[in-house]
């Protein structure tokens, strides 16, 4: 079977192809991504929650492709900041910055706050092509969300080297380390996107 991953974001692609291929039963799983699909469309995230804008790049590029499609959409909420950056965590610092820079700025509109609590919350969609062999359908129900939390942290200062985003500023709960000091694997196996992606693959 061919699953499409809708994202361009190659530190995403890394992650949810290790997590995939990490599951004995989806083995066969021909995974693409839209580095495959260059002229797929550019999907605007203009939902009001991470739902809503996971459904609609993966119905999108399930049309778009003619393939079942994986998306998702993922933020950091931060106590302190009642909830943001939320579903706008990319844009949050302005268009096209590094991660060096989002981190920053979140670090400097928490200095000196105590609760440092926040949690990363992800959505991943599955959607079907409308489009199926000979089988045209129209059903709504062609995609399906879950959603996935990891609680926990934010430091002072950016620690470790892997992962991407805000991941050398949150510690998760039951740990020292960020997640850009645990790695991969631990990532992967306490994760909001984890935690999605495995609810999503019992529907596959
Ligand atoms: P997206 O819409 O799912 O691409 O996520 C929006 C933004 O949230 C990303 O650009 C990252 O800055 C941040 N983000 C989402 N997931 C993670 C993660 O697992 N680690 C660190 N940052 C993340």
């Amino acid at each position: 079977m061919k699953l499409v991953l809708a994202t361009r974001n190659l530190g995403k692609v890394k992650e949810l192809t290790a997590m995939i291929s990490a599951e004995r039963r989806h083995k066969d799983v021909q995974i693409l991504s839209l580095q495959d699909f260059p002229d797929a469309p550019d999907v605007v995230e203009d939902g009001d929650t991470y739902q809503a804008n996971a459904s609609k790049k993966a119905t999108v590029i399930a049309d778009f492709t003619g393939l079942r499609t994986l998306a998702d959409d993922a933020g950091l909420e931060v106590n302190a900041l009642k909830g943001a950056p939320g579903i706008h965590s990319k844009r949050w610092a302005g268009d096209d910055v590094t991660d060096d820079v989002r981190i920053q700025k979140l670090l400097e509109a928490i200095e000196g706050v105590t609760d440092r609590g926040a949690r990363f919350v992800a959505a991943i969609a599955l959607a079907d092509p409308k489009k199926t062999h000979n089988n045209y359908s129209h059903k709504s129900d062609r995609v399906q969300v879950v959603i996935g939390r990891c609680e926990g942290h934010i430091i002072n200062e950016p620690i470790g080297d892997s992962g991407f985003g805000y991941d050398p500023i949150f510690v998760p709960v039951g740990f020292d380390k960020t997640f850009a000091e645990l790695g991969e694997e631990i990532k992967n196996r306490i994760s909001h996107r984890g935690k999605a992606l495995r609810s999503a693959l019992k529907l596959l």
